[in-house]
């Protein structure tokens, strides 16, 4: 059985990895400094921020085995954002 909360080919977690890439290209276009694929200063303190599929923004997670970080308000998968990205 596949989650729609985790499943890759689900739409929702195809459009936050595409909200993703195009954060990512906008600052590689603007020269910024990568690091492990993504820009440098989403890492910068007080640490990175990170979105979910439902658009919750947060600093924090919830570690899982299965699925890895978790939104801790509705348990969908997350993507690290860019800092002043906030809840939509
Ligand atoms: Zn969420």
């Amino acid at each position: 059985m596949t989650d729609p909360l985790h499943d890759p080919a689900s739409e929702l977690v195809v459009a936050l990895n595409k909200f993703q890439k195009e954060r990512v290209d906008e600052a590689k276009a603007k020269g910024e400094p990568m690091f492990m694929g993504l820009p440098d200063r989403w890492y910068d303190p007080p640490g990175p921020k990170w979105r979910c599929l439902k658009g919750h923004v947060s600093r924090h997670y919830i570690g899982s085995e299965r699925f890895g970080p978790q939104c801790p308000k509705c348990l969908g998968c997350l993507i690290l954002t860019f800092p002043e990205d906030c809840e939509s």
